[in-house]
């Protein structure tokens, strides 16, 4: 009866461990799994925490690539504003002092200046130009400007001066009057923006159609050389010449031997030669005339140099 007794008793004992034993090992179980879980949240915190940090950062770097681009766009504005302004003539105190000097110079320069133009040949000079690197003036004809905007817009696209030569070239006309000067400055200097597309443009500088100097219609050329100062516009003639107007076919001899003529002995070249179609043997001889010049030493100038 009492091994009875023992026996019941150790088998709930060992009841009682067997059941302890599985409490234990449900907690350990609910541990790990708790355990787990607490390691995936923190992964998952941690991956979400280095997200956001990434993506402000990646915000930061934008906003700063955001403002470089800005201030390079500002630059590129400032720079092409810069550069608009660069090729309208300014009448500085510098520019009248280098102006009141224009055939004299330490140094020997020369301007290549093209009369009466844009015309069909101005194209092939343009060429020229491009081809040998150099800068001219073209004193061109309001007409014409209106004739050929395009090409006007050429010229001065690509670095040339565009200077001022009246409109009309009729002298009875653009000679009946000091005012009547001004009025054709004006019309052509009107035509030369809507051709450019800059509304701010002003050469300053004309030259008298047939020259400054003398002839029939001396004295209202003079009254029209004030009236024109007083308009802050400088009026400019030649000390040099092709002599592609003193004939009426001239031969490149012909030009060539005028141009040495003329130039000989001068530092300072205010060189006078024609853009037309009728004297297309300048545009045909300006390689040469270039060639002759750099040979002799000349240094090119427009007169974006002076103003
Ligand atoms: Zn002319």
């Amino acid at each position: 009866m009492k091994n009875n007794h023992n026996n019941i008793y150790a088998m709930c004992n060992l009841n009682d461990i067997k059941l302890r034993d599985k409490k234990t090992q449900l907690v350990q179980l609910a541990l790990l799994l708790l355990a787990i879980i607490l390691i995936i949240l923190i992964i998952i915190i941690c991956q979400h925490i280095q997200k956001l940090q990434q993506a402000k950062k990646y915000e930061e770097q934008l906003i700063q690539y955001q403002a470089e681009q800005e201030r390079l766009e500002q630059e590129r504005i400032a720079l092409e504003e810069q550069k608009r302004k660069e090729k309208l003539p300014q009448v500085t105190e510098q520019a009248k002092q280098d102006f009141e000097t224009i055939y004299r110079s330490e140094t020997k320069r020369a301007f290549l200046t093209f009369d009466d133009g844009p015309s069909t040949v101005t194209p092939n000079i343009l060429d020229t130009l491009k081809q040998k690197n150099v800068k001219a003036t073209f004193f061109m004809l309001g007409s014409n400007v209106q004739r050929l905007p395009e090409t006007v817009k050429r010229v001065f696209d690509e670095g040339h001066f565009i200077a001022n030569h009246g409109y009309s070239h009729v002298y009875s006309s653009i000679y009946s009057s000091p005012q009547t000067v001004l009025d054709e400055f004006n019309q052509t200097n009107d035509a030369i923006k809507t051709a450019i597309g800059e509304p701010e443009f002003n050469s300053h500088l004309f030259r008298f159609p047939g020259g400054y100097a003398g002839g029939k219609y001396a004295e209202i050329k003079k009254q029209a050389k004030e009236l024109l100062l007083k308009n802050e516009i400088y009026q400019v003639d030649w000390n040099c010449l092709t002599g592609d107007a003193e004939t009426s076919t001239p031969t490149p001899e012909y030009v060539m031997n005028r141009l040495q003529v003329t130039s000989s002995g001068k530092n300072s070249l205010v060189i006078l030669m024609h853009d037309a179609q009728a004297k297309k043997v300048t545009a045909e001889m300006l390689p040469q005339i270039i060639d002759y010049l750099a040979g002799q030493g000349y240094e090119f100038k427009t007169f974006y140099d002076i103003f």
